[in-house]
């Protein structure tokens, strides 16, 4: 009796340490996933960067919303080939391949704190990263969310 005691002890402990572990890989993949959001919406500003200046008036023509991303062979002046699969949020499992909000208002009329890029709801757990309009490149706290779901659009 006490060797089956033992034994279940011992299996318990097993099944323990392989969940923990289970749950440790899974939140370091889902961090390395968020990571790998973050360069796609680096990308996607080196290419907004090589394309006309930022107070150009072309600009107030350009799509809003996701289309903005989607069709940013509209944009005004040079451009940098752009990887469409830099679209596609990684986090998500199955990603749609335009899953990044883009700006609600002309791109020109934007601020430099203002977010021009974010994830649209869903893509992470909880709200997501979001690219300014200055490049910078930022997980969102409540405050940027709520700030980002004023300056971009779906
Ligand atoms: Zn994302």
């Amino acid at each position: 009796m006490k060797g089956w005691l033992h034994a279940s002890l011992i299996a318990g402990a097993v099944v323990l340490v392989a969940a923990l572990a289970v749950v440790l890989f899974l939140s370091t993949r889902r961090r390395d996933r968020r990571d790998e959001c973050r360069f796609h919406l680096m990308r996607m500003h080196n290419a907004l960067a090589a394309a006309a200046p930022a107070t150009a008036r072309e600009w107030d023509h350009a799509p809003k919303g996701r289309a903005f991303w989607e069709r940013s062979d509209d944009w005004p002046g040079a451009r940098i080939p752009f990887d469409r699969r830099d679209l596609a949020c990684p986090v998500l499992d199955r990603p749609t391949g335009s899953d990044y909000r883009g700006p609600a208002a002309s791109y020109r009329a934007l601020g430099p704190d203002d977010p021009i890029a974010a994830d649209r709801d869903g893509n992470h757990l909880e709200r997501g990263n979001v690219l300014l309009k200055s490049g910078t490149i930022v997980e969102a706290d409540e405050r940027l969310w709520t700030r980002a779901a004023k300056t971009t659009a779906d």
